[in-house]
């Protein structure tokens, strides 16, 4: 039933999916020496940055300071642009404007805690290093709870656990992942929830999950309804056609239909 993606609780952590020495900016050229490295990992770390403030942005996460995170976001794209040239050799070390691109880096802190709680305040169990990426960069998907294993340890006296889910893609087979996560005692997951999940498609591990909304008792005939009516007319359709094919007496007609709308 499931395929694979588990990974075993003894298994090392996996590489950060977006490390590695290849050009921040996708190009794949490989960065060499430990200076060009640096400043390859603040780009990348300054893209995810931008890439999350601003779907945090358009998704209305932000809900306080949303102008002042506007106004950050809008300086940031000349800063990675300038690292980028740099790494290419377009533009030399020193016309970088180093001081400007290390302090945009730094202010970022701010927001991205803040983007952090909230994240978490809207429902996603998350323990990835870089949470945006999986769950606003990420793909999502439905799953189920299909494990949940307690390490026996805790985190400020909240319980490690793994957590595996069996992901169900529309066009594919189901596929399992499998994570360690911190969660609150009020939080605790349980076997055959029903959850949606967000996973970096580079690193299927890395995800973070929350309930899936569930229909409320009043919304669920409703629900319902849209389906069954094209089915009834369907049918009624067919008993038309039968009748005026003479499969159908008018009284049988009338009496099958009556059963059909009484259903
Ligand atoms: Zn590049």
């Amino acid at each position: 039933m499931i395929e694979a993606g588990s990974t075993h609780p003894d298994a090392p952590e996996a590489e950060p999916a977006l490390g590695g020495n290849l050009c921040f900016c996708g190009c794949g050229r490989s960065i060499k020496g430990l200076r060009s490295r640096a400043r390859n990992a603040l780009g990348r770390r300054m893209s995810l940055d931008l890439a999350m403030f601003r779907i945090a942005l358009d998704e209305g996460i932000v809900t306080e300071g949303a102008a002042e995170l506007e106004a950050f976001v809008a300086e940031g794209p000349a800063h990675v642009e300038r690292l980028r040239a740099n790494l290419h050799g377009e533009l030399s070390r020193n016309d970088i404007d180093k001081d400007a691109i290390v302090s945009w880096s730094k202010r970022s802190a701010d927001p991205r805690s803040v983007l952090l709680k909230r994240t978490l305040e809207v429902g996603w169990a998350c323990d990835s290093g870089d949470p945006f990426n999986v769950i606003y960069g990420g793909r999502r998907i439905a799953a189920t709870i299909v494990e949940v294993e307690d390490t026996q340890s805790t985190v400020n006296e909240r319980p490690r656990l793994w957590v595996t889910v069996e992901a169900r893609p529309a066009d594919s087979r189901p596929f399992a992942l499998r994570k360690r996560f911190t969660v609150s005692r009020g939080a605790i997951p349980n076997v055959g929830d029903a959850v949606e999940v967000a996973y970096d498609p580079a690193d299927p591990n890395d995800f973070a999950y929350r309930s899936a909304p569930m229909p409320t008792r009043g919304a669920a005939p409703d629900e319902a309804a849209p389906e069954s009516a094209p089915d009834r007319i369907a049918q009624l359709k067919d008993l038309a056609e039968l009748r005026e094919a003479g499969a159908l007496t008018d009284s049988e007609f009338e009496a099958e239909k009556q059963r059909l709308l009484n259903s």
